[in-house]
């Protein structure tokens, strides 16, 4: 039995390596949209892109932080760049517990990249409207999918939240937010 069809957004972040100057702007704003209050503090150490740099090669690469990994890989990958040999797994987008990338300095708890969610919507992800030399473009497109599909990324999305905070704090959140959605 197929599901109701719903509209979904699919946001892209393009990264054009070329244009990248490695002015580490991008990682400097991420940190301070996400800290808390906002604004309050800039620390690239917790930022959700990070620009691997070699400046002596003019070689800069912006990564995003991608989806926790709970279990380090079985295999590494390995990149050489203009003769560069880079460590492995540098360009890996993952928060994982073989290394210390996209991982909140005090805490440990994993980074990932939401795109900058807030209410309201920002027209453009900070990154993007940071960096100055269009090394980041922004894309939106609208894509048809499956009820399910919808549901298993609610569920997906309330899973890593209970794991970062307990289910009991989320109830009570949710709770709360009704409550005032209500009165
Ligand atoms: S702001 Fe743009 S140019 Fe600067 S490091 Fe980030 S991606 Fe590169
Ligand atoms: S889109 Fe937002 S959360 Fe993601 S890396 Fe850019 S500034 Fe950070």
């Amino acid at each position: 039995m197929t599901g109701e069809k719903k509209k979904k957004v699919v946001k892209t972040i393009k990264v054009d390596v070329d244009k990248c100057n490695g002015c580490r702007a991008c990682e400097v704003v991420c940190s301070a949209f996400h800290s808390m209050p906002k604004y309050s503090g800039n620390n690239p150490a917790r930022s959700r892109i990070r620009v691997i740099r070699e400046p002596l090669k003019d070689i800069y690469v912006p990564v995003y932080a991608g989806e926790h990994a709970k279990a380090e890989c079985m295999g590494r990958d390995k990149y050489v760049i203009d003769g560069k040999e880079y460590e492995e797994c540098a360009f890996c987008r993952a928060s994982c517990p073989s290394r210390n990338e996209f991982k909140e300095p005090d805490s440990g708890l994993p980074l990932k990249c939401d795109m900058c969610e807030s209410d309201p919507a920002l027209e453009k992800p900070m990154c993007v409207q940071w960096c100055l030399n269009d090394a980041l473009i922004y894309e939106e497109r609208e894509e048809e999918v499956e009820e399910e599909e919808v549901q298993e990324e609610l569920e997906i999305g309330l899973e890593s939240l209970a794991n970062k905070y307990g289910l009991e704090k989320i109830m009570d959140t949710v709770a709360r937010m009704s409550m005032s959605k209500k009165g």
